[in-house]
């Protein structure tokens, strides 16, 4: 049987880890045992993933996606659902990663940032959206007037990053 793959996505501070935490946890709380990835690019924790509200949960760090893989064979006890946090940040391979993950009937709950800078959509993850069984669309709180319907995530420097509604979101990139 053919896993399924669930994607919460949305823009920054939309609570996509959150939603992920909650999900794996769910499925502990079930029987079910969990394999958690991240990237090693993402800065706020090296050995696991942690939401904005400080939920965190212990996961590897990837170098690159295929380590996933050996991860995975070099287990005893085969996990049943597999988490990824932040996929964008992780090179386009981890698309045929999570399908052959997939293929092997294991559940793969992922989130990421669905939009890029000027509102086009994040790469590869595009494709993961279509080949997903669940997609969940987070929204944040817009930064520049606090309407709860932000999907966009506007790029006021390299290092700094805002939630903004359709109204005040200006970097639209056609
Ligand atoms: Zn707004």
């Amino acid at each position: 049987m053919i896993g399924k793959i669930s994607i919460f996505c949305g823009p920054i501070t939309s609570g996509k880890s959150e939603e992920l935490i909650r999900r794996v946890n769910r499925c502990k709380c079930m029987g079910k045992n969990a394999l958690i990835f991240k990237c090693e690019k993402e800065e706020r924790s090296h050995t696991f993933i942690v939401s904005r509200n400080s939920l965190s949960l212990q996961a590897y760090s990837l170098h690159e996606p295929e380590m996933a893989l050996q991860i995975y064979d070099l287990m005893e006890i085969k996990p049943d659902i597999i988490a990824i946090d932040e996929i964008q940040i992780m090179p386009e391979s981890i698309v045929s990663v999570v399908r052959h993950f997939a293929s092997l009937g294991v559940d793969i709950y992922i989130s990421g940032l669905d939009k890029a800078y000027g509102g086009k959509p994040f790469g590869y993850l595009s494709q993961l959206l279509a080949v997903a069984d669940i997609v969940e669309k987070k929204q944040a709180v817009c930064f520049n007037c606090l309407d709860d319907t932000a999907s966009f995530t506007y790029w006021v420097n390299e290092h700094q990053l805002e939630a903004r509604c359709f109204k005040c979101f200006d970097q639209f990139v056609i």
